[in-house]
């Protein structure tokens, strides 16, 4: 399961900068194009910290909206869809945002 890596990495990362820290809530922003579903990570988030440090401490998610910039007609537009057409037909589409993976904060004791 993806979101069991998603949540094993944050919790990795956490206490890799917070090795002696009690934590007692992660906040994660989580883009809606970074493939990630949240229900899952909240799911799996009890199972990667149990036996760890932060086992006890409630993640919370933030969704951040996706957002793509058109090359073909500078149109820039918000998008939650991973196949991202901008509304003159045109494909060639740069995504500018919703690919975040990211922890905004750690809560300590
Ligand atoms: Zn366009």
């Amino acid at each position: 399961m993806h979101e069991l890596a998603v949540a094993e990495s944050i919790v990795g990362a956490v206490r890799e900068k917070l090795e002696h820290a009690q934590v007692r809530r992660v906040l994660v922003e989580v883009g809606r194009l970074s493939g990630v579903v949240p229900d899952a990570l909240q799911f799996c988030w009890e199972l990667a910290t149990s036996g760890t440090g932060l086992e006890g401490a409630e993640l919370e998610i933030v969704r951040l909206p996706g957002r793509g910039h058109c090359r073909g007609c500078s149109t820039e537009f918000d998008t939650n869809d991973f196949i991202t057409l901008c509304e003159c037909g045109s494909a060639d589409v740069e995504v500018l945002g919703g690919q975040e993976l990211r922890i905004r904060e750690v809560e300590v004791v």
